[in-house]
């Protein structure tokens, strides 16, 4: 984690939507109660919490949820310029490799993602969090 940087007081708001958003999580299997939100280059601010199911697999992330969410409030041509993810269970909870490459459709790559790690709460930019990126560059 020698890319994590203490949190700056501007990802405060986006946090505590994260942490508020995952009180609303529906996580029955795991108890793992996860919540994100997102900042728009819009301005506005997009939570969204877990969503388990019995057959796991079916499992929604609380990232993807809220880019599904931001996508369906604001449109295809979104811009996420922040990112924090929190839980309720005091875990580490870096964004799944999944949700790196969800997050990578839509996010700007210098934008910082919030989220607990193993030492503590902490912050990054995304290219780091997603490293040599799968993209449409190769067309
Ligand atoms: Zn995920």
């Amino acid at each position: 984690m020698s890319d994590a940087a203490p949190i700056d007081a501007a990802l405060q708001p986006l946090i505590k939507a994260a942490q508020e958003a995952a009180a609303n999580s529906y996580s029955p299997y795991s108890k793992f109660r996860v919540g994100a939100a997102l900042r728009l280059d819009n301005g506005a601010m997009v939570a969204a919490a877990n969503v388990e199911n019995v057959s796991y697999g079916l499992t929604i992330c609380a990232e993807a949820a809220a880019i599904a969410r931001a996508v369906a409030e604001y449109g295809p041509a979104i811009r996420i310029r922040a990112v924090a993810v929190a839980n309720l269970n005091d875990a580490p909870s870096p964004p799944c490799g999944a949700c790196r490459q969800l997050l990578g459709e839509f996010i700007e790559p210098d934008a910082p993602v919030a989220f607990a790690s193993e030492a503590g709460p902490c912050a990054m930019p995304f290219r780091d969090l997603l490293p040599l990126a799968f993209n449409m560059k190769h067309e």
